[in-house]
C-alpha cells in the first residue's frame, strides 16, 4: 500500500535548518558576557553541555546559579545578558555567518516543489529567527511559531501544537524534523512524526519514539521516506 502523502512539514531551525550553535549563538553568548564585563566564557565543550537546557534566558540563569550568584542575581543578569546576546545574534545572522545545514535548502525545495508547505517551530527569539529564515530560504516558511510567541519552551508541545493550529493541518499527515531529544519530545509530544537528524552536539541524544534516526539531514533514507510521501505536482518555491 503506498505511503499516505503529506499535508506539512515542520521543521526546527537551531542545529537542523542551520548550523547555527557552535559558531552562531555560542559567540554571540560570549560577546554579551564580554559586554557585561563579566568572566564568563563558554568553550565549544561547555556549549555542548549546556545546549541540552532549551531557551537562553533559562540556559544563562543556570549557568550563574552553578557559578554561586543568588537566584536573584542569576535571574538579573540571565535577562540582562541575554538582551545583549540577542543584539549580538543579529549582527551574526546579518554577517552572513550561519549557514543552513547541508541538504537543508536541497530538501526543503523538494517539500515545496511537491506543493507541500513547510512550517517552523523553534523556540528561539524571533528577533533573529526571521532575518535567519529570510537569509537561507526566503519566504518559504508558512507559519513561523518562536519562542517570543509560546510561554513554554521544547520539550514542551506547545509550540508544535501552536503551528497545528494555525496551519489547521493534522498531525497524522504531518513530520516534524528535529536534531534534538529535546525537540523530539515536544513533536512527539504534539501527536506527530519526528525524523531526528542528529548532530555533533546531539549525536548521543535520546532516539526513543523518532521514525528515522540519522546522522544527515538529507540523506539516502529521508530521501526515500519523503519521495514515497511527495505525491503532488507542484510550485516551487519562490
Ligand atoms: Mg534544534
Amino acid at each position: 500500500m503506498p505511503a499516505q502523502p503529506l499535508e506539512a512539514v515542520i521543521f526546527d531551525v537551531d542545529g537542523t535548518l542551520f548550523d547555527s550553535e557552535r559558531d552562531g549563538h555560542r559567540v554571540a553568548f560570549n560577546l554579551a558576557f564580554t559586554a557585561m564585563g563579566l568572566p564568563d566564557r563558554w568553550d565549544v565543550a561547555t556549549y555542548g553541555r549546556l545546549v541540552k537546557i532549551t531557551g537562553g534566558v533559562q540556559r544563562l540563569t543556570r549557568w550563574f546559579e552553578a557559578s554561586g550568584h543568588s537566584v536573584a542575581d542569576a535571574g538579573r543578569l540571565a535577562i540582562e545578558t541575554h538582551r545583549r546576546k540577542t543584539t549580538f545574534i543579529q549582527d551574526i545572522v546579518a554577517s552572513g555567518a550561519i549557514q543552513p545545514r547541508k541538504g537543508a535548502p536541497e530538501l526543503v525545495h523538494a517539500i515545496r516543489a511537491a506543493g507541500v508547505p513547510v512550517h517552523v517551530a523553534t523556540t528561539g527569539t524571533r528577533a533573529w529567527v526571521e532575518p535567519l529564515l529570510a537569509s537561507a530560504f526566503g519566504g518559504c516558511f508558512d507559519v513561523v511559531m518562536t519562542g517570543t510567541e509560546v510561554a513554554d519552551l521544547k520539550p514542551s508541545p506547545l509550540v508544535y501544537r501552536e503551528v497545528l493550529l494555525r496551519a489547521g493541518c493534522d498531525p497524522a499527515r504531518t513530520v516534524a524534523i528535529e536534531d534534538s531529544a529535546n525537540g523530539l519530545i515536544s513533536a512527539t509530544g504534539a501527536g506527530l512524526r519526528c525524523i531526528l537528524a542528529r548532530n555533533d552536539y546531539t549525536r548521543e541524544d535520546a532516539t526513543a519514539g523518532a521514525i528515522i534516526v540519522t546522522d544527515e539531514l538529507y540523506g539516502p533514507e529521508v530521501r526515500t521516506w519523503f519521495e514515497h510521501r511527495l505525491t503532488m505536482p507542484g510550485r516551487s518555491c519562490g
